[in-house]
């Protein structure tokens, strides 16, 4: 099965990869949900997402490479027994499905989803602009359709946001989210909140802060690939509406992160990353995530 990660898969593969992933767990929409012997919905919870924006298909392998591992070596390494039997994961690999679909079919750079609306011919909506965060403030997002950055008419109208939002509520208010991780591409960069402004910041010796130190320095451990980490605004520019942001201030999620992974951000090759770079760049997605639930059982 770890093959699986040689190559970057079509939309439907994907849905059976997780089907067969999945086949001993009871399905989420959209995902897996993975947990230990405590059985579902009695630990904090572990959400990450992969592919909100549609070119950046590395973050569909990462977050389903996550699952293969958590399963594969909860069998032979304790730490990750122990993590499985303390936390409850919901791991949504494809955010955005015709988005992904449009992406690699006809449009390669394809970004956003592929949601049409009244009055324009421009198609989608930045799935990670439209969250009920801030949103359409202080620049961070486009108000014109045919942009790609566009947040929609009103937050949450995009499908996507709008399912993932409800399912993150309920799992919030049932158990509480202990970490959220938003996997994209590209430029090695992990980023905490905020990212709606550059003026806000986390206060000083945050654990939220430090734990983005900590994933960025665990990831560049496995093969030596630097990953920066730091605020969202002011590592890249300003998010409005996006996912982090929402997680952790409307949700109150302990830690909420968006990486992002390979390549690094003056690589020409951009969203190309090449196959043959997947499966070290899931390793080192997987040795952050390690490293932090270590840390996360104590702090
Ligand atoms: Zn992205």
């Amino acid at each position: 099965m770890s093959s699986w990660f040689h190559k970057y898969h079509g939309y439907d593969s994907h849905v059976h990869f997780l089907h067969r992933l999945a086949a001993a767990h009871p399905s989420v929409s959209r995902g897996i949900h993975l947990f230990g012997r405590s059985g579902p919905w009695e630990n904090p919870a572990i959400v990450f997402f992969g592919t909100a924006h549609a070119r950046e298909w590395i973050s569909t392998m990462v977050a389903e490479y996550i699952a293969y591992s958590l399963l594969s070596e909860s069998h032979v390494d304790a730490d990750i027994k122990h993590a499985l039997d303390s936390f409850d994961f919901y791991i949504f690999p494809v955010v955005n499905p015709d988005g992904l679909v449009y992406s690699q079919t006809k449009r390669r750079m394809w970004r956003k989803n592929r949601q049409a609306q009244n009055g324009t011919s421009c198609v989608g909506r930045d799935l990670n602009r439209n969250w009920d965060i801030h949103w359409g403030q202080n620049g961070g997002s486009s108000a014109s359709p045919c942009h790609g950055t566009y947040r929609g008419q009103n937050a949450f109208d995009a499908p996507e946001t709008r399912a993932l939002a409800m399912e993150l509520e309920d799992i919030n208010e049932r158990q509480g989210i202990r970490l959220f991780i938003d996997w994209h591409a590209f430029g090695q960069l992990v980023m905490h909140p905020y990212g709606y402004s550059c003026n806000k910041s986390l206060p000083p010796f945050s654990a939220t802060a430090w734990l983005a130190g900590e994933l960025a320095e665990a990831m560049r451990k496995v093969h030596g690939t630097k990953y920066k980490s730091g605020t969202a605004c002011n590592l890249l520019y300003a998010t409005s509406g996006d996912s982090a942001d929402f997680v952790f201030e409307v949700l109150g999620a302990d830690y909420a992160y968006t990486v992002e992974l390979r390549p690094g951000r003056l690589d020409q090759r951009g969203f190309r990353l090449p196959e043959n770079e997947i499966m070290e760049t899931a390793e080192e997605a997987w040795g952050g995530v390690k490293h932090m639930l270590n840390l996360i059982h104590h702090y």
